[in-house]
């Protein structure tokens, strides 16, 4: 994709820049020495700390995905991020946790929202999940996934809906992403995909207000 490839020539560059000067620097000074080791640091290939159990909204629970499920990288430094993608699971919880579990699966989302609003997160936002079968938007986003079935509205719950609110509010927060329907997308909306969730009964005109105002309400506290 176009934009793909512009973003990996941008990375590119951006780090045969720093070793480029950093080479220069070597050998004219012992102080360039210092630089070597400071510009390593800031190299984009260098991964900021984790600890393990981490999560990256506060209540969430964490639940180790298999690594076949995902790719570690170290976004947004390597990668931008510019989307929340919106999935319902077709199952239960507890079956979206354990396929997420098996790495013959091939796939998993870094959250899952259960109906009674309780989150479960299964990889960092850091790493790439492979939630939208298209690897450029894989890169680019962060997925949810959502307890329930597209054809059946009784599934996604006040508690569902207001606790997805307040962790995609966070994640529009922590990447600087406005609150509407173009960064809050679902994963039929996907190109190239063959999957229609979240589907017609997901709200988005209930969702999207009350993503506003769960951002709203978390910049003042
Ligand atoms: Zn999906």
């Amino acid at each position: 994709m176009g934009e793909r490839k512009k973003d990996s020539d941008r990375r590119v560059g951006r780090r045969a820049l720093l070793i480029g000067g950093a080479a220069a620097a070597v050998g004219t000074s012992v102080l360039a020495r210092d630089e070597l080791a400071r510009l390593w640091w800031r190299m984009p290939s260098v991964e900021k700390p984790r600890k393990a159990g981490e999560v990256d909204f506060r209540g969430a629970r964490w639940v180790a995905a298999s690594s076949a499920n995902w790719r570690r990288a170290d976004r947004p430094d390597d990668y931008d991020i510019d989307r929340v993608i919106i999935h319902v699971t077709q199952g239960s919880f507890d079956s979206a946790v354990k396929v997420f579990q098996d790495p013959g699966h091939g796939a998993a989302a870094h959250y899952i929202v259960r109906k009674d609003g309780h989150i479960t997160q299964m990889i960092r936002e850091l790493d790439v999940a492979y939630h939208a079968g298209n690897r450029d938007f894989n890169e680019r986003s962060v997925g949810i996934e959502h307890e329930g079935f597209v054809d059946r509205p009784k599934d996604f719950t006040d508690a569902m809906y207001a606790a997805s609110a307040r962790l995609t509010a966070r994640i529009c927060a922590r990447y600087d992403l406005p609150v509407d329907r173009e960064h809050i997308i679902g994963h039929v909306e996907v190109p190239g995909t063959d999957h229609t969730d979240p589907g017609p009964h997901w709200d988005w005109d209930r969702y999207i207000p009350l993503v506003r105002k769960a951002r709203t309400a978390q910049a003042k506290a």
